[in-house]
């Protein structure tokens, strides 16, 4: 199956961070001149039905994914699954589980940052669509409703970052776990921005054991990727044959990503829908 270009696979919206319902979001990409667009909320398919409908209103072709949050040690790692089963029981109970820990987390880091700063949890909630998976954005939004910090920037560089104090980690499953769900109920994964510090990358041998488990692609044109980290991802890929891909990683108002920025070869991503069996892409009118 063919979809239009040019093609954005990564993108968010109120279901997780994103500032746009997923229509809106569908909208501005039918604005932008996209011809495809991935919808990839944080750990929900929540917006897969909206996004589908709008889709098809809009003239826009859809992927719809998902970016699981997953963790080695100490460092997060965020793996984009496309066109895989949403009912799957086991991504189910996984996504279920993160989201959770998620709200839990986020309360935790409220009551700490409460200590020194005017905020409460209801202000988060404030922030927060219902059902809509919880993050530190949400906080931030929270922090600028309180006038504490101007934007989601300022307040991920002061207060919110791991350092200031008041930072808590969520549970996630480590990437093998990941790779593993997506690839059994259909999907098609890619690891997200995985050189946005050359000394976070994942080792060599961790990459190949993904690989092994059925690793589709890396995200290599994201702004986030250092250059040195990107020239590196790409000779991965040429060693591994993973597929290369690229994105905004839109999150509307709430980063300065633009929708298009990076875009996804016509030929990869018809390897990527070729290889999925869960879900199929939405094609619009
Ligand atoms: P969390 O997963 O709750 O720890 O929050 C991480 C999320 O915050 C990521 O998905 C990003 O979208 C967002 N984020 C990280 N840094 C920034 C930043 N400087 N400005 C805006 N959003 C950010
Ligand atoms: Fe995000
Ligand atoms: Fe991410
Ligand atoms: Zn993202």
């Amino acid at each position: 199956m063919r979809v239009r270009g040019p093609a954005d696979l990564h993108t968010h919206s109120r279901v997780s961070d994103g500032t746009e319902s997923p229509a809106e979001l569908v909208a501005a990409a039918a604005a932008a001149k996209l011809g495809t667009l991935a919808l990839t909320d944080h750990d929900s398919t929540t917006g897969w039905a909206e996004a589908s409908e709008a889709a098809r209103a809009n003239g826009v072709d859809l992927i719809p994914g998902m970016e699981l949050s997953t963790r080695l040690g100490w460092q997060s790692v965020h793996l984009l699954g496309y066109l895989f089963d949403p009912a799957d029981p086991s991504i189910l109970a996984e996504t279920e589980r993160i989201r959770s820990d998620r709200s839990t987390r986020a309360e935790a880091m409220v009551t700490r940052i409460a200590h020194d700063y005017e905020l409460e949890w209801g202000d988060v909630l404030a922030q927060t669509t219902p059902g809509a998976t919880i993050g530190r954005p949400h906080i931030a939004d929270a922090l600028i409703a309180r006038g504490h910090v101007n934007d989601r920037g300022e307040a991920f560089a002061t207060i919110l970052h791991w350092r200031a104090g008041y930072y808590e980690p969520h549970y996630a499953p480590e990437p093998l776990e990941g790779v593993r769900l997506v690839v059994a109920a259909g999907g098609v994964p890619v690891i997200a921005h995985p050189a946005v510090s050359r000394e976070r990358m994942l080792p060599e041998d961790y990459l190949r054991r993904l690989v092994d488990e059925g690793l589709f692609g890396l995200e290599v044109h994201h702004r986030d990727n250092s250059e040195a980290g990107a020239t590196r991802l790409l000779e991965l890929a040429a060693k591994y044959d993973l597929a290369v891909t690229g994105s905004s990683d839109y999150h509307g108002t709430g980063k300065l990503n633009r929708l298009g920025e990076h875009t996804t070869s016509p030929e990869v991503l018809e390897r990527l829908i070729a290889r999925a069996t869960g879900w199929a892409p939405v094609i619009g009118s």
